[in-house]
């Protein structure tokens, strides 16, 4: 199915359904993902077409991205039909959404629905209670203790942290090793402990709700490369209502979305949050905790 760009929902609905009577068998199998772009201080016109390819060749989905008019732009017309969708995925930092579409993103989420927050996604909307119950943590645009703890691993144990303070930040781009933290969860399940990560931030000083919230792996967030010294939250799952959250702080850039680590992570956070479980399997080039591996 070509990529499909458009802001009317009745429009997306009858590209889906041509999809379904070309291929039944194979388009009833698939997951359907909504991918949500338009405004972001990342490279979103690069990264988007990234993220549909990750998805398509995997096989397990199907998906369609709406593009958000620009910033500053009339937003009135911005209402995907969420409830078409087995999960809805954010390349998305800007502006907010009509109160409509926002009020029925929080239905489709309550009601069941799936959503995966990518990298500076969790930037997004520090100004709207629900969003940020549904990403667990958030970071920048003005949040601070008054948004929630900062939640990280510290001396192996869980910390959640109440001491006033800044929220959002990292340092240097680097190659860094993600650690698993819930080796049950099949998001992480069956994949190594330690696996190092392509070129990326590092998220830190993170803070939000943090309810029904579970973290999956961490990184470790080194002075030297201007880190804090703490095992910072890289793959989150947070449960919404009767929907599924699943968070990645990985993505910066079109070659840290090329990691093996963040596309197989990517992949089953995105099946996770859509039906509760995973099928997809380990690829056969996953990184080690030596060498981290990516895809052109
Ligand atoms: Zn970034």
């Amino acid at each position: 199915m070509p990529r499909f760009r458009s802001l009317f929902a009745p429009l997306m609905c009858i590209a889906s359904l041509s999809s379904c009577v070309a291929t039944p068998a194979a388009a009833a199998e698939k997951l359907r993902v909504l991918l949500i772009d338009g405004q972001n201080n990342h490279q979103w016109q690069k990264t988007t077409p990234i993220l549909v390819q990750h998805l398509k060749e995997s096989g397990r989905f199907v998906a369609d991205v709406v593009t958000t008019p620009p910033a500053g732009a009339d937003m009135a017309r911005f209402r995907p039909n969420f409830s078409d969708y087995d999960v809805v995925m954010s390349n998305y930092n800007g502006q907010r959404w009509p109160r409509e579409t926002e009020e029925a993103f929080v239905a489709y989420l309550a009601g069941g629905g799936g959503f995966v927050s990518v990298h500076a996604a969790d930037n997004a909307f520090a100004d709207w209670p629900e969003y940020n119950e549904a990403i667990g943590l958030g970071g920048w645009f003005g949040r601070d203790e008054t948004s929630g703890p900062y939640v990280y691993y510290k001396n192996d144990k869980l910390v959640v942290d109440d001491a006033p303070g800044r929220c959002g930040g990292h340092g240097a781009q680097h190659e860094f090793v993600v650690r698993t933290r819930e080796p049950e969860h099949p998001i992480v399940k069956g994949l190594p402990e330690r696996w190092l990560h392509a070129k990326d931030e590092l998220y830190d000083t993170l803070r939000g709700p943090a309810k029904n919230m579970t973290v999956l792996a961490t990184a470790y967030s080194d002075p030297a490369t201007g880190g804090t010294g703490r095992d910072e939250p890289s793959l989150m799952a947070i449960e919404f209502g009767r929907g599924r959250v699943f968070h990645t702080t990985l993505g910066h850039a079109d070659y840290s979305m090329r990691c093996v680590g963040f596309i197989t992570t990517l992949l089953r956070g995105a099946e996770w949050a859509a039906t509760g479980a995973v099928t997809i399997e380990k690829p056969a080039d996953f990184p080690t905790e030596a060498a981290s591996r990516s895809r052109e």
